[in-house]
């Protein structure tokens, strides 16, 4: 068997049309959406994901705004310009880039953005809300995930689904919206015993680890979609992820590439995130 590619290129580009056409009429409406991107130090992929993030935003008709900071940036610096963000009702989302220098307290950051303009989903409020089913800026990257999922319309009601990382910002929100959605979901990590006997049994499988070509053909169940989170760069600095593509797509009955999987499908959501918050402005006028 050689697995369906689940193509994020494509399915972004459709959904991309749409936000695109949405952005225009908020915009015709007089309220163009408009997301803040703050970049702190000089991590060359943090540097090339917010880069993809504001040109994403561009092409889309979305206005963007970037801060870039220092790596000895001050937090009260940092923490200053968000307030100002905050206030500013011409700004519909703020994304503060992650990982910050070690001076900062990450979830200090993240809990300084407003909940109304968290387009990332990171401040714990959100993450509230998402679990108790209420409406909130989800994670980007697992719902990027749905969509893919949706777009192969692969039954998730009562389906196995592994997810292989527990972090805040893929594993967990990826674990609540697969439950969400109906599936039994088991969640694996460093210390999960036997990961071979869960993984060979999702019909669904999610690998978000950081480990280049971790997942390999025999850990899964034939016929299974896997989806593949990781983004890996390689000594030779070719970009992989967290399955080992040669050998999974050989049993997956579908699965994703990378690169030109789950990564623009991140950026994608994120633009969906603030045109979203955009209508909420524009709703209530
Ligand atoms: P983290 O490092 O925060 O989490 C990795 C997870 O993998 C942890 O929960 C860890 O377990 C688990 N893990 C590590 N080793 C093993 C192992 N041997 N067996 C089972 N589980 C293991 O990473 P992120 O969640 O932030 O990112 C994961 C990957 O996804 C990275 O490659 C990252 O670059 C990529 N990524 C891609 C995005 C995209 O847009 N496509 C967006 C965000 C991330 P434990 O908790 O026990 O340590």
């Amino acid at each position: 068997m050689t697995a369906r590619i689940i193509d994020g290129n494509v399915l972004s580009a459709r959904l991309r049309g749409a936000l695109a056409a949405k952005a225009a009429e908020l915009t015709a409406q007089g309220t163009r959406p408009c997301l803040a991107v703050i970049l702190v130090g000089g991590d060359p992929a943090s540097a090339v994901y917010v880069r993809n993030k504001v040109a994403g935003c561009e092409k889309a008709g979305i206005q963007s705004l970037k801060f870039e900071y220092p790596q000895d940036a001050a937090p009260a610096d940092v923490l200053g310009k968000i307030a100002e963000l905050n206030a500013d009702p011409s700004v519909h989302g703020i994304l503060v880039q992650l990982p910050l220098p070690r001076q900062f307290d990450e979830k200090t950051v993240l809990e300084a953005i407003s909940v109304e303009k968290d387009v990332d989903g990171f401040h714990a409020e959100n993450v509230g809300r998402l679990s108790q089913g209420q409406e909130a800026f989800v994670p980007c990257t697992p719902n990027g995930v749905m969509e893919m999922l949706k777009s192969i319309e692969v039954p998730l009601r009562g389906a196995e689904a592994v997810v292989i990382g527990r972090s805040n910002i893929v594993g967990k929100p990826m674990a609540m919206l697969l439950t969400a959605a109906g599936a039994t979901v088991t969640v694996c990590h460093s210390g999960t015993r036997d990961l071979n006997f869960h993984t060979r049994r999702a019909d669904i499988l999610v690998a978000a680890i950081g480990k280049p070509k971790f997942v390999t053909g025999d850990m899964i169940k034939p016929g299974a979609t896997v989806i593949d989170v990781g983004i890996n760069r390689l000594p030779d600095g070719k970009l992989c992820g967290d399955v080992d593509f040669a050998s999974a797509q050989e049993v997956a009955g579908a699965i994703t590439p990378v690169p030109g999987g789950v990564g623009p499908m991140t950026i994608t959501m994120l633009l969906a995130n603030t045109v979203e918050s955009a209508s909420r402005v524009a709703r209530k006028g």
